[in-house]
C-alpha cells in the first residue's frame, strides 16, 4: 500500500500524489498569536507533525511550512469588520501588538519543542510577507478577480465559479453578522476583503490602495505560494478553517495563477474536553503549560492528542491523559528492557510477530494516518515480545522496530515522562521568562531569573539555540 488520505475537496480517500516525485510540500495554517495556544489547537498542529514524520519515514523529502498569523485575523463573530484579535489582546494586556505577537510566538515555539514536534522548515509571520500579499492582490485586480471599494480591496466571488467547492457552502451565512456599511460597499455579500483600511488599526502598511492591513485569507495564500510554489501537495488546518478561510485561499491562489493550488486538503476534527466544548469560563481551555503545572508531562499530552484518528472528534479528559502517561512509561520501560535483553547483540531476522506488528503499523498510517491503528501495532509488539521472552538478536530487532515506530510517535525522544513537579515548575518559569523577554518586559524576566536562582537553577544557552538549565545546588526541602 502507499499513503492514502481523506481529501476534503474530493470528499473521499485518495492516493497521495505529489507534484514532484519524492518531494512533499506541506502547508499548515498555524496559530494566531494573540493568546496561548490550547490543546485544541495543538491537536491540529500535532497531526501535522505525525503527517510530516510518516511521509519522511516513507521516503519523501518533506518541506513543511506553518504560518504565524500576527495581523488581520478579525474576530470570528464579525470576520469582515470586527476587531483584530491582535489588537484586542494588545489593549487588554497594555502592550503594543508587535510585543503581543513576540510574546505568544515565543510561548508557541516553546510548546512545540516540549510536545516533541519537529520544527517546521519555515514559520513565516504574516507581518513580514506584506509585499508578497500586495503583489498577489495586484494580480487579482489585474485578472478581474478583485475590485477596490471604500478604501478596501475585495475579492469578487462571482468571478470564481469554483467558490464553495471545498466546503459545499455557498457563503450565504456570511451576510449575518456583517456590518451594513461593509455590505453596502461590496458588490456581493460573499465578497471578502483582501486589503482593509481602518485609521484606528495599530498595524498599518502603505500600499497602492492606501494605508491599511491585509485580510487574514490573503496571508496564507501569499505565504504558502511564496515558500512552496504555486501548487502545494498538502494543505491542512482544523475543520473550522474549511470555511471561509480555505475556501477563500483557493479562490485567491487559483485566481492569481490559474493553476491548482493544493493537490490535497486535510482537516482535523475538533476537540472536546470532558464531553463538552472547551471554554475559558468553564476553565477547561487547557494549555500545555497548565497541564504540566498540574503534573502532566507534555509527552503524555502529545500521546493523548495523537491516540485517536485525526478525523474523529476527540474527547480529552484528565483520566485519558493519565492513561496516556502510563502508556508512555510502558513504552520507555519496554525500550530499556529490550536494550538490556539484547545485551549488545545486533538485530537478528525479525520473527513473524514482529513483522506482523510492523505491517499493522504501516498499513494503519498509510490508511489516512490512522494513529490509533498504528498504536495497536506498537502495543502488539510490546505484548508479543514479552510473550516470546525476546532476548539477544530478537530483542535487538524488537528494539529497532520500536525505534522505527517512534520516529512517528516521538515518545522515547521527548523529555518529560520522568519529570517530577520540580522540573515542571522550572520549565514553566523558563517558558515565562522567554515570553517576558520576547515582550521586552525586562522587569518580569529578571524577577523570574532571580526566582530560578533561588531554586538553585542556572540557565545557559544550548548549541541548539534553546535555553537549558542545570542545578547548581540541590533543591531545598
Ligand atoms: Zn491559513
Amino acid at each position: 500500500m502507499s499513503f492514502h488520505l481523506h481529501d476534503t475537496l474530493r470528499r473521499k480517500k485518495v492516493r497521495f500524489e505529489v507534484l514532484d516525485p519524492g518531494k512533499a510540500r506541506l502547508y499548515h495554517c498555524g496559530p494566531t498569536v494573540y493568546s496561548e495556544a490550547h490543546i485544541g489547537n495543538f491537536r491540529t498542529f500535532l497531526f501535522t507533525d505525525v503527517l510530516r514524520r510518516w511521509l519522511e519515514l516513507s521516503g519523501y523529502q518533506v518541506t513543511q511550512v506553518m504560518n504565524i498569523t500576527d495581523v488581520g485575523h478579525l474576530r470570528d463573530d464579525d470576520p469582515e469588520a470586527g476587531a483584530d484579535k491582535m489588537e484586542e489582546a494588545a489593549r487588554k494586556e497594555k502592550l503594543d501588538p508587535w510585543r503581543i505577537a513576540e510574546k505568544y510566538t515565543a510561548l508557541f515555539m516553546a510548546d512545540i519543542d516540549r510536545l516533541g514536534m519537529q520544527r517546521a522548515h519555515h514559520y513565516p509571520r504574516a507581518t513580514t510577507y506584506v509585499p508578497q500579499m500586495l503583489a498577489q492582490i495586484e494580480r487579482l485586480v489585474q485578472r478581474g478577480h478583485a475590485y477596490r471599494a471604500g478604501g478596501a480591496v475585495y475579492y469578487d466571488v462571482t468571478s470564481f465559479p469554483a467558490y464553495g467547492q471545498l466546503s459545499g457552502n455557498r457563503g450565504d451565512d456570511l451576510i449575518a453578522g456583517a456590518r451594513v456599511a461593509v455590505l453596502e460597499e461590496k458588490r456581493d455579500a460573499r465578497d471578502f476583503a483582501l486589503w482593509k483600511s481602518d485609521p484606528h488599526h495599530l498595524m498599518q502598511w502603505d500600499s497602492p490602495y492606501g494605508r491599511g492591513f491585509p485580510g487574514w485569507h490573503i496571508e496564507c495564500s501569499a505565504m504558502s505560494q511564496s515558500l512552496l510554489g504555486e501548487t502545494l501537495d498538502i494543505h491542512t488546518g482544523g475543520e473550522d478553517n474549511i470555511f471561509p478561510h480555505h475556501e477563500c485561499e483557493i479562490a485567491q491562489a487559483e485566481g492569481a495563477t490559474g493553476k491548482p493550488f493544493a493537490r490535497h486538503w486535510m482537516h482535523s476534527r475538533h476537540l472536546l474536553v470532558d464531553g463538552g466544548k472547551m471554554s475559558k469560563s468553564i476553565g477547561n481551555l487547557y494549555t500545555v503549560g497548565q497541564l504540566e503545572q498540574m503534573g502532566h508531562p507534555p509527552v503524555a499530552v502529545r500521546l493523548a492528542l495523537l491516540r485517536s484518528h485525526y478525523r474523529q472528534v476527540l474527547n480529552f479528559t484528565l483520566d485519558g491523559l493519565r492513561e496516556a502517561a502510563a502508556m508512555v512509561r510502558r513504552v520507555r520501560l519496554f525500550a530499556d528492557a529490550m536494550r538490556a535483553a539484547a545485551d549488545g547483540a545486533e538485530p537478528g531476522p525479525p520473527p513473524d510477530w514482529l513483522l506482523a506488528a510492523g505491517r499493522r503499523f504501516e498499513q494503519s498510517l498509510d490508511d489516512d494516518l490512522n494513529t490509533s491503528g498504528a498504536l495497536d501495532g506498537l502495543f502488539t509488539l510490546l505484548n508479543e515480545a514479552h510473550r516470546a521472552s525476546a532476548k539477544g538478536p530478537v530483542a535487538a530487532a524488537a528494539l529497532a522496530t520500536l525505534q522505527r515506530f517512534d520516529r512517528v510517535f516521538g515518545l522515547l525522544e521527548v523529555q518529560g515522562a520522568q519529570h517530577d513537579e520540580m522540573d515542571a515548575e522550572v520549565d514553566d518559569l523558563i517558558r515565562r521568562r522567554t515570553a517576558a523577554r520576547a515582550a521586552k518586559d525586562w522587569g518580569a524576566a529578571d524577577a523570574i531569573r532571580d526566582r530560578l536562582a533561588a531554586l538553585g537553577i542556572e540557565l545557559f544557552d544550548g548549541k541548539d539555540g534553546k535555553v537549558h538549565w542545570r542545578r547548581t545546588q540541590a533543591p531545598a526541602g
